[in-house]
């Protein structure tokens, strides 16, 4: 027979999502658990591991307020540091973008967050996959767990999203990664065109290696994203580990993120930057409001909705300006030749403001 536990918050799903929120809300005073469906958190890694600094992200979410709390990283999470980024169109013109950041090691990353929130009293269960979700209760095969707020931070296609008759994201592109070993000039490379179409192909340089992957739009490739991968990996010359894949939002955040005792954060609302597949940082920054408004609601009946008003105040604006512009450059991404022209169009004061989540045009 299930175990029956009780909880003020459950969070599902132990990424920065989940981790953030779990911390922020046993901060407040809440009880929290999280249940991960993973037997260990952050593997396997799926993701190119890169990270905006602090500077970039205090640029591009001015709204969001004081960022340290959830954007300080310990050094031995820094794999390599870059002040460039490099981007070539599909004839292989090459724009450099002054774009500061760094590349990590996700799996840890991942540990670390959670690390912060069972410091603050919130309490992980992993190997646990919640396969039922109803009004106050979620269910694993051997517990059944109710809590006052569920918050569904299962990434893009969350189980708590359904149950509660939310929306996931309107656009799913199909990303893979893998690790090579070598030496890489510190510069992350992104390739647009044929090599990865309607998203792109990357190279982001680590300590003694890099993460190579790309990202494809269903809409425009005609092939599974792993032929476009080893097609890439081929033509840079690599040999790359096993490949690991997920699906990343592409789009606007999604239309409601509460309903009833439910909140949705990270993937699971869309919140990812649009034009470059960035989640982590968005993750962070929309968990830390999740967390303060649960814990808000069970201990002093602030209203869920508090939630979705404020990540909007906070984000919304960039992440909207992002999927706009994600839209416009789909008008180009059918034909290497219109995806050149707008590149050189754009040139790299306007890609400036295109990775930063910024209008394009005035
Ligand atoms: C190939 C690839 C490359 C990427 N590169 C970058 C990058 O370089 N930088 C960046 O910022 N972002 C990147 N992203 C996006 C980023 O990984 C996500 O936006 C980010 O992980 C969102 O965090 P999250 O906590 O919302 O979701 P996730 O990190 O997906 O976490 C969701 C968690 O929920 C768990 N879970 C799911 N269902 C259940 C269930 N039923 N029961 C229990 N647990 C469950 C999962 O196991 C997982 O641990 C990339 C994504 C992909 C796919």
């Amino acid at each position: 027979m299930a175990k029956e536990l009780r909880y003020d918050v459950v969070v599902v799903g132990a990424g920065p999502a989940g981790s953030t929120t779990a911390r922020f809300a046993a901060e407040a005073g809440a009880s929290v658990l999280m249940l991960e469906r993973r037997a260990k958190v952050g593997v396997p890694v799926r993701c190119g591991e890169l990270m905006p600094s602090m500077q970039e992200m205090r640029a591009m979410f001015p709204k969001a307020g004081d960022m340290e709390d959830i954007f300080e990283v310990p050094p031995a999470l820094v794999s390599l540091r870059f002040n460039t980024i490099r981007i070539f169109s599909p004839k292989g013109t090459r724009y450099e973008v002054p774009f500061s950041g760094y590349t990590t090691y996700r799996d840890r990353l991942d540990q670390f967050f959670v690390s912060q929130a069972t410091a603050a009293g919130a309490e992980l269960l992993t190997g646990q996959r919640v396969t039922r979700v109803e009004a106050g209760a979620v269910h694993t095969a051997d517990l059944d767990v109710r809590a006052k707020v569920i918050v569904g931070a299962d990434g893009p296609l969350s189980i708590v999203a359904k149950a509660f008759g939310l929306p996931h994201s309107a656009d799913l592109c199909p990303a893979v990664t893998a690790q090579v070993a070598g030496e890489f000039e510190p510069v992350p490379e992104m390739y647009f065109g044929t090599v990865a179409p309607g998203g792109y192909a990357w190279v982001i340089p680590k300590a003694g290696g890099a993460n190579v992957g790309l990202g494809v739009s269903r809409k425009f490739a005609r092939m599974p994203v792993s032929k476009y991968f080893d097609a890439f990996l081929s033509s840079k010359g690599l040999q790359a580990g096993r490949p690991m894949g997920k699906v990343v939002p592409m789009a606007m955040p999604v239309k409601r993120t509460v309903a009833g005792q439910a909140m949705l954060v990270g993937d699971a609302a869309g919140q990812v930057m649009a034009v470059n597949g960035g989640g982590i940082p968005m993750a962070r920054i929309v968990g830390k409001v999740a967390g303060k408004t649960a814990a808000a609601h069970v201990l002093n009946g602030t209203p869920l909705s508090e939630y979705e008003r404020e990540w909007r105040r906070q984000v919304y604006k960039p992440l909207r300006t992002a999927a706009h512009t994600k839209v416009l450059a789909e008008l180009c991404f059918g034909s290497a030749w219109r995806t050149d022209a707008a590149m050189r169009v754009l040139g790299p004061r306007r890609m400036n403001n295109l990775i930063r989540c910024r209008p394009i045009f005035p």
